[in-house]
Formats: C-alpha cells, structure tokens, sequence
C-alpha cells in the first residue's frame, strides 16, 4: 500500500507520513478509531470497505504502533496515532471551509464549558488548547442527515459524543 519512496522523500517527513496514513481508507481507519470504533465489524461497516482491505490497512496500522490490538481483539489509536489528531482536525476544517458550503459537518467543542474549538484546536471559551479525550463531537449545520441510522454503531457516531469513547 505504501508508494515507492524516491530520493527526494528521503528529506521529507511528510512524504514519510504519507508512506504511513497517506491512503484513503487507512487515514478514515484512524478517523474512525477516533470516533470510537475498536471492532473489525464496525470498521468494515461504517466504511463500506472490503474485509481484505481492511484486514491489510489494520496490519500496517498495527506494525506502525498507529493502533494498538488488545486481548478481545478490539482496536485502539497508541499515543503515537492519537498524535495524528491535530492533521486529521486541519483536513476536516479545510474540506468544511472548502466543500461544505452549508458550514462544518462535525462540530467541536470543549466538553468541559462546551465552547467551540477553533482551527487551531483551542477553546474560544476558556482558550486551552483541548486534549483529544475533551473533545466533543458533534453534528454540525451542514451535516445531511441520510435518515435514521440503520444501525445502532452509526447511530451513536451521528450523535455528540466524545473522542475515543468506544462505541
Ligand atoms: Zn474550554
């Protein structure tokens, strides 16, 4: 799944990132995994992708200490995937800046005082910077609704929650 790496990656640690999370499916993997998914079930329902694919995605995912794999077999972001949260946030806003023209499809805000998060990752309320577990999440104004969620595991992803609370 990685690209070749060239000469000129070699001086370039976002080509090395792109080595590691630069494929579609593996960068909504994570997603997901922030949003509390931990079982292969749910991954390869919420994503609609090939059990295969997904069984090659969680490997690499594993090997890179991005997700770590427990005794149930149940799936968890490492600190070193949790770190990923700051790149994945910008590329939300970006295509909510961008391709959402009725405003952002997931709200954030501070779990704690409930003030919304910036593009920066700061609370407008009480201006920390909020760490990933304070983080709620929720639909946002321009989030289309596709009707009542056919299942409950995507039932609770559409309804505000927090970060990395299994679902
Ligand atoms: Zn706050």
């Amino acid at each position: 799944m990685a690209l070749p790496s060239t000469y000129a990656d070699r001086n370039c640690s976002l080509a090395r990132a792109l080595e590691i999370v630069g494929e579609r499916w593996t960068l909504l993997i994570v997603r997901d995994a922030f949003y509390g998914v931990r079982r292969f079930g749910d991954f390869a329902t919420q994503l609609g992708i090939p059990r295969a694919s997904l069984t090659t995605r969680l490997k690499a995912l594993v090997q890179e200490d991005v997700l770590a794999r427990d005794d149930n077999g149940e799936y968890r972001l490492t600190d070193k995937g949790v770190a990923l949260w700051p790149a994945i946030r910008a590329l939300m806003a970006w295509g909510d800046d961008f391709y959402s023209p009725k405003g952002v499809k997931r709200a954030l805000h501070h779990a704690e005082d409930d003030g919304p998060i910036d593009a920066r990752g700061r609370c407008t309320r009480c201006g920390d910077l909020v760490e990933v577990p304070e983080i709620q999440i929720a639909p946002g104004p321009g989030f289309e609704s596709t009707g009542p969620a056919k299942d409950p595991v995507s039932a609770k992803m559409n309804a505000p929650r927090r970060l990395l609370e299994p679902i």
